[in-house]
């Protein structure tokens, strides 16, 4: 099978990728091993989030009440409770003016199966299967990837680009394509979560707004309603503190559902869990040279921070809205004899990706400062970062701050972990270095591990 642009993953990120192609007349074959619908964390919209799918033409889809709650922003809750601060969503119009919006929360069942269909309505092949080697040209450019199809058969997809859009699973970094894959600021952190019924929400536009409840450094839940009746909860506290309970998932979050925040447990008394309690451990981590000849990685597929300002969503759709850009230009004739086509492309998503880094590591080492940006030094500035305004007038003003209290200054270096940051190298082998990562082994390598 031949096709300009083979991508690996249909979830959120593939399926864009694959619907701006085609808007720019671009074919592509969408890789995915699972049946959709499957079920998928990530369930939160920033502002920007909701305006790449606005610019996909997929409002009226997204307006579907059956499917989403309409999200008018965002409350962080400090330790006891009684203090929070409350960021709206808001847009920017021509003149650069703040102006109210709004944006979604989404079951990742639905909605990933709504991109993935859509896709496939307008013109994406869908090969069912999972995706085992990248495939070369003798000068050493990725040329295709070979696939393991559903039914057992073997298919190889010959491609002018092959996208990486695979998630967690990184499979080009995995299969050693890109650079080394460096661990984050946040890898030794676990989520457990879940969903409960009947909770309390706001009255009025807030109840469907999303809520963060801070106990300590590294330790939070959030709240999301997913519906009228469902709010997905979920626990994340480094690993330690989470395997020094020595409790089922279960227990775990029914119990941290009531001691993480009286404020918590006044919206959840009595804790229901509707679905089955889940964890992903160790999800930090920077790719730093995601593109290349023949390649490129979008979404968690080179890069992954913290969830706590939900911004994963937003990241891989946007990447997927400029990626396209990118390839349609190299398909045109642009950068054929560069020694990296998408280099430009890369610098951008690092800069954008690096605001997230910065604003969230500020939070962490400075929650009260953070709260007086929001509400008092920068709050238009603070917005625009939360919203996902990172790729146009940055650094501003609350980003130079941020930068300065962190210490941290940024370059264009690609090769290296940036100054300042708490990266560090991973062994070449990610599953051999998982082993080594504090007695985490098993769950890094099979979450089932954990009852
Ligand atoms: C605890 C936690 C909470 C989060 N909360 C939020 C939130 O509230 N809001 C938000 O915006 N983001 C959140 N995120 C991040 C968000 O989940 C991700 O950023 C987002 O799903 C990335 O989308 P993607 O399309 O890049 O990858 P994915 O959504 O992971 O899709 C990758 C797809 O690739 C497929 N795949 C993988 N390997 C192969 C292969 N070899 N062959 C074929 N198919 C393959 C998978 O089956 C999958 O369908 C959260 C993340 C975590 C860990």
């Amino acid at each position: 099978m031949k096709v300009d642009v083979a991508i690996i993953g249909g979830g959120p990120g593939g399926s864009a990728m694959s619907m701006f192609l085609i808007q720019q007349g671009i074919s592509s074959a969408i890789i995915e091993k699972e049946m959709f619908p499957r079920y998928h964390i990530g369930e939160s919209m920033t502002g920007e989030c909701g305006g790449v799918i606005r610019a996909l033409g997929l409002q009226e889809k997204m307006d579907d009440p059956d499917n989403v709650v309409v999200k008018h922003g965002l409350t962080v809750y400090s330790t006891e409770g009684k203090n929070s601060w409350y960021v709206g969503v808001q847009g920017r119009d021509e003149n650069w003016n703040l102006f109210p919006q709004t944006t979604w929360q989404v079951r990742r069942d639905h909605f990933d199966k709504m991109m993935l269909d859509e896709a496939i309505a307008r013109g994406a092949t869908l090969v069912h299967g999972s995706a085992t080697k990248p495939l070369f040209n003798d000068d050493g450019a990725v040329r295709g990837v070979s696939v393991k199809m559903a039914d057992g058969g073997m298919l190889d997809v010959a491609s002018e680009i092959l996208v990486d859009a695979s998630g967690q699973a990184t499979f080009l970094a995995n299969a050693g394509v890109t650079s080394t894959k460096y661990r984050g600021n946040y890898d030794k952190q676990i989520a457990i979560f879940s969903q409960v019924a009947g909770a309390i929400r706001d009255l009025g536009p807030a109840q469907g707004d999303t809520l963060i409840f801070y106990k300590e450094k590294y330790h939070w839940a959030w709240f999301i309603p997913l519906d009228t009746e469902v709010v997905s909860v979920g626990i994340v506290a480094p690993a330690a503190y989470f395997l020094g309970q020595r409790e089922s998932k279960h227990d775990y979050v029914a119990r941290e559902i009531h001691e993480i925040s009286p404020e918590l447990k006044r919206r959840i008394p009595e804790v229901k869990l509707v679905e089955e309690a889940r964890a992903i451990p160790n999800y930090s981590y920077q790719i730093k040279r995601f593109t290349g000849k023949g390649f490129m990685c979008i979404g968690d597929a080179h890069r992954f921070v913290d969830p706590i300002f939900s911004f994963g969503l937003f990241l891989t759709l946007k990447e997927a809205q400029f990626g396209s850009g990118a390839i349609a230009d190299y398909m045109n004739g642009a950068n054929r004899d560069a020694d990296n086509p998408f280099a430009e492309y890369q610098r951008l998503i690092d800069s954008g990706g690096d605001v997230f880094e910065d604003i969230i590591d500020m939070f962490w080492e400075q929650p009260l400062l953070f709260a007086r940006y929001i509400h008092q030094r920068y709050p238009a500035e603070m917005i625009d970062i939360l919203a996902g305004r990172v790729f146009e007038r940055q650094p501003n003003e609350a980003l130079i701050g941020a930068r300065n209290i962190l210490q941290r200054s940024r370059s264009d270096d690609t090769s290296v972990a940036p100054e300042g940051s708490r990266f560090q190298k991973m062994d070449d082998d990610p599953i051999r270095s998982r082993r080594n990562w504090d007695g985490l082994s098993s769950y890094a390598i099979d979450n089932t591990a954990i009852q």
